[in-house]
């Protein structure tokens, strides 16, 4: 099946696809789900690990609040209900990473259900929002294939499940699905989402069916993806698949796939012939949790303006570019800072150039986050306005905000100090265009001889004799005139 591609437009006319995704999340809590053991990623292996995470018997779980708390975080993010109590409940399997013979997880009364996101204005139906433990993980050894090690760092690290309905209906839809939903959990920072360290994994379920056809197809579930890309490309690879086999009046075998991404294709892992009988009953060591109104509402103070409604009023508000709103968005202590430079200077968009091109790319180069950034919003805006009003030039504004992170000085501070007042004054503009056409006879030699680029060599050659502060656009009005 060379082809991967499900844009031919004949299949397209004939089925529809139908997908749904389950999304694990680890939450960003200190500890552990049912003990006091770090959750901290990649310390040694079996360093983090108690009685009650490695499963031993007779050993007590004792719920942690924060985890509750994330869980509704998020289900008010997905406009989810949330019923005053939730269930927690034994799922009884035995796997070498889970030795204790069962996860604590939820099931018919989940922590939440019936929310939806918004993506590209379509809105996705979420089925329920669950908690569990992670399990341990199971470490195949290259050296020695006979070999695996297990790693319980992992096991007791809070999960949430996030399970859509069947509403998704590409695999390009799915992948924004996923980005959107990455964005809001790290904005409320519930996780940090990163699918590399496995603290965001999503296992795809697809079917297709004829367009006129009321019932759903017999869905395949797909595994193993490491990128939302491999998400996108997984499920295209299924539906190309799926119509391939229907089309000839074969039949979907309802299984679990992996994919592959060394080969881009599925295979299959699994055949699920009837419900797995995971014999559900409720965990007799933890209670029904009672969420009251009242948490609820609490919470809901704590995060304030949703991210969804933060993105609306950013664009009404702010008057900025999708993209830009985007990236402001994507962060709470990103958008706090945004808005608080935004209030000293009252310009947003240039507020926002500025945040996005030159101060984001500092940090990441300094590899500091906007949380400890040590510049105030209150300065950085007065570094701002000293640029767009001229009185320094874009150049030297870069150079005094690098200044400003090594000393702590205002801007004020350092362009009094430095003497860096651009250089307005068409006189003393005039005397260094004079002094930089005699010194670069052969660039002002090609300018003549019709090569446009020697301009821009020349205004940069009077930049740097100015030491940045000649105001460019007159230096290169200026230098025009000279070389007519
Ligand atoms: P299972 O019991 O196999 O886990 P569920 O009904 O619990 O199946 O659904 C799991 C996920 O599969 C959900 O995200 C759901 O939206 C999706 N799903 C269920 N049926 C289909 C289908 N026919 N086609 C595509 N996705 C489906
Ligand atoms: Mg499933
Ligand atoms: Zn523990």
């Amino acid at each position: 099946m060379a082809d991967e591609s499900i844009n031919n437009g004949f299949y397209e006319k004939k089925y529809k696809i139908v997908i749904g995704l389950e999304i694990h999340v680890e939450l960003l809590t200190e500890s552990k789900m049912f003990c006091s053991c770090s959750t901290k990623f990649g310390e040694k292996e079996n360093s983090q690990i108690c009685p009650v995470c490695f499963g031993m018997p007779g050993t007590l779980p004792v719920l942690n609040y924060e985890a509750i708390e994330l869980g509704i975080k998020t289900a008010l993010t997905l406009n989810c209900r949330i019923p005053s109590e939730c269930i927690f409940v034994r799922k009884s399997y035995f796997y070498p990473d889970l030795p204790k013979n069962f996860q604590i997880s939820q099931y018919s009364q989940p922590l939440a259900s019936d929310g939806y996101l918004n993506v590209n204005n379509k809105k996705i139906g979420i089925r329920r929002v669950h908690l569990e433990e992670d399990t341990g993980k199971l470490i195949h050894s290259e050296k020695n294939e006979n070999v695996s090690l297990i790693d319980f760092n992992r096991s007791g690290i809070p999960l949430m499940e996030i399970v859509t309905e069947p509403e998704i209906s590409s695999p390009e839809e799915a992948e924004d699905f996923l980005l959107k939903l990455k964005k809001f959990l790290k904005y409320i920072e519930v996780s940090d989402c990163n699918m590399e360290e496995g603290s965001l994994r999503c296992d795809a379920n697809i079917s297709i069916k004829p367009h006129d056809s009321k019932e759903l197809g017999i869905k395949t579930e797909i595994k193993n993806m490491n990128s939302f890309k491999s998400v996108r490309k997984a499920l295209s690879f299924e539906a190309n698949r799926h119509m391939h086999l229907l089309n000839e009046n074969n039949k979907v075998r309802q299984e679990t796939r992996l994919w592959d991404e060394t080969s881009q294709t599925t295979d299959s892992m699994r055949i699920k012939e009837e419900a797995h009988d995971y014999r559900y009953f409720p965990e007799p060591d933890i209670p029904p949790v009672r969420i009251s109104r009242d948490t609820v509402e609490k919470i809901s103070l704590k995060i304030g303006e949703l991210p969804s409604e933060r993105e609306k009023r950013f664009f009404e508000q702010y008057n900025l570019s999708g993209y830009n709103v985007s990236v402001i968005t994507s962060e709470k202590k990103l958008a706090d800072y945004f808005e608080e430079t935004a209030s000293f200077y009252k310009e947003p968009k240039i507020v926002s150039n500025w945040l996005q091109t030159v101060l984001l790319g500092i940090l990441k180069e300094k590899n500091i986050s906007i949380n400890t950034c040590p510049i105030s919003p209150k300065n950085f805006a007065e570094l701002i306005e000293l640029v767009d009003l001229k009185k320094i030039t874009a150049t030297s504004g870069k150079e005094v905000l690098l200044e400003m992170f090594e000393t702590g000085k205002t801007a004020s501070e350092i362009v009094k100090d430095r003497q860096l007042v651009q250089i307005q004054d068409k006189d003393r503009i005039e005397e260094l265009v004079i002094e930089v056409i005699n010194e670069n006879s052969s660039a002002v030699k090609d300018y003549k001889n019709g090569k446009e680029q020697a301009v821009s060599f020349l205004v940069g050659m009077v930049m740097k004799k100015s030491r940045g502060k000649a105001d460019p656009v007159k230096t290169k009005e200026i230098l025009l005139k000279k070389l007519l």
